[in-house]
């Protein structure tokens, strides 16, 4: 058993907030490692030591290998956190690590490479016995083979990358007639984001919900799954407003799906945090694909378990066992989490530039996690995520209620913010339901835009 006593933190913004707490409250000291766009960042500010690896383009930073190894060897370092996006899913970089005797918090090297690959993702997903969205079985290598499969499946196909990630590379196919082009389409996309033109073809779900089980694995054949999440409000693919429960999911379905996932992952002998992303249709679960990584939303699961996921990731990067068994874990109240960006709540259009002034809504299960503070320049050169805000409520209704409560309270002057949005999410009769599914929030932002005209 290993004993953490420093982490670096390879990443920013505020996850890299979130892990230095986690860190703090275990003992163990942090440093960080940021670009020279970050020297006045929040957690830079907090952390014990600071090491700068970069400029401010995240190639020649948060996702230079090399000099976050020199980091955490200047430092003395003894773990590497990664965070969500930048390397946090990057095989080799864990191989890198774990090469230099510094302890990689995340999954084994070889179970991020096996889900990295969609293809290889959902070929093991089916072996462990989950239910996959009928498709090709690997990669289409041209389009008479497409062609073939598409005639099988049935018309609306989606064409999807190999290497795929938040949402790019994909495209819908209505007909026949159009597959060839929008193949080739999907292909060139994926080349240029990815370095690889791989595609596959899934059948299009035409309504489903987005749902997420999360799991932990101790490494070594134990795994435990805390619930699902809903992600269904999305645009573009990317996830706006999550909750935990879903508000579809029985307790009922509830045991059964999580207990499919858990073995699955025990099966494997994977260790550490873990999404497993389903669509869901009609009341039947088909596997997408799994996030090797701390997700964005990990709050909301946070916040009806009880459990803190970074101090359990952690823990197990040490070689302690789960802190819980199955039948400890408990499911308590509702929780929401929603995605703060400095962006036009109307255009999406990003909005770079000085927090005047800030406050954030606090009191009875109110959480904030970000690296906000007045004075503070938010640069331009990373995503626009700024805040996220998590309510519990013991109900759901009891969770709507506060956060249309937190949302008044919150003040972020000097760039335009998605708080608007939210506020109105909470007006939409749909929402206060929670009959929504993927396609939702695209439509009721296209309506929105045709009674502003
Ligand atoms: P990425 O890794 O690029 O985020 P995912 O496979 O996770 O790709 O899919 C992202 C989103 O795309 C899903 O949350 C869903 O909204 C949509 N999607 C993916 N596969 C399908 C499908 N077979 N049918 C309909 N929508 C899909």
């Amino acid at each position: 058993m290993a004993e953490i006593k420093k982490v670096l933190i390879a990443n920013r913004g505020e996850i890299a907030l979130r892990i230095h707490r986690a860190c703090h409250e275990m003992g163990i000291k942090t440093v960080a490692a940021h670009s020279t766009a970050d020297a006045d960042a929040m957690h830079v500010r907090l952390a014990d030591e600071a090491v700068c690896i970069g400029p401010p383009s995240a190639t020649e930073s948060y996702l230079n290998v090399a000099n976050i190894i020199s980091a955490a060897e200047i430092s003395r370092a003894d773990a590497i956190h990664p965070g969500y996006g930048f390397l946090s899913e990057n095989a080799r970089f864990a191989e890198i690590v774990e090469a230099h005797g510094i302890i990689w918090i995340g999954p084994k090297p070889e179970h991020i490479r096996t889900m990295g690959d969609k293809i290889e993702a959902k070929l093991t997903a089916a072996k462990l016995g989950l239910p996959l969205v009928p498709g090709s079985d690997g990669p289409i290598a041209d389009v008479a083979e497409a062609k073939k499969i598409a005639s099988e499946i049935g018309y609306p196909v989606l064409i999807k990358a190999a290497s795929g990630g938040g949402g790019r590379g994909m495209k819908v196919v209505p007909s026949e007639d159009q597959l060839e082009t929008l193949m080739g389409q999907a292909g060139s996309e994926a080349a240029a984001a990815f370095g690889d033109a791989t595609v596959y073809m899934e059948k299009y779900l035409g309504n489903p919900r987005h749902i997420e089980f999360q799991i932990f694995g101790d490494g070594k054949g134990n795994a435990i799954h805390l619930g699902e999440r809903d992600c269904s409000l999305q645009r573009r693919h990317q996830k706006v407003l999550e909750e935990a429960p879903s508000p579809i999911i029985s307790p009922e379905e509830r045991d059964r799906m999580g207990g499919i996932v858990a073995r699955a992952m025990a099966d494997m002998g994977y260790r550490g945090a873990g999404t497993i992303e389903f669509l869901w249709e009609d009341g039947e679960f088909y596997f997408i694909e799994m996030n090797t990584r701390l997700q964005v939303e990990h709050p909301i699961t946070e916040a009806i378990t009880g459990l803190d996921l970074v101090r359990e990731q952690i823990r197990i990067a040490e070689g302690h066992g789960l802190t819980l068994r199955q039948d400890d874990v408990i499911f308590r109240g509702h929780a929401i989490e929603c995605r703060i960006n400095a962006e036009d709540p109307r255009t999406f259009a990003p909005s770079p530039g000085t927090i005047k002034q800030y406050h954030a809504p606090g009191g009875m299960n109110v959480r904030v996690d970000s690296g906000l503070y007045a004075g503070y320049r938010i640069p331009p050169y990373y995503n626009s995520m700024i805040a996220k805000l998590i309510v519990y409520g013991t109900t759901r209704n009891g969770a709507l209620r506060r956060l249309r409560r937190a949302l008044e309270e919150f003040v972020v002057d000097g760039v335009k913010t998605t708080i608007p949005l939210h506020q109105a999410l909470l007006d939409e009769p749909d929402f206060q339901t929670g009959n929504y599914t993927i396609k939702w929030l695209e439509e009721w932002l296209a309506r929105e835009i045709e009674n502003d005209a």
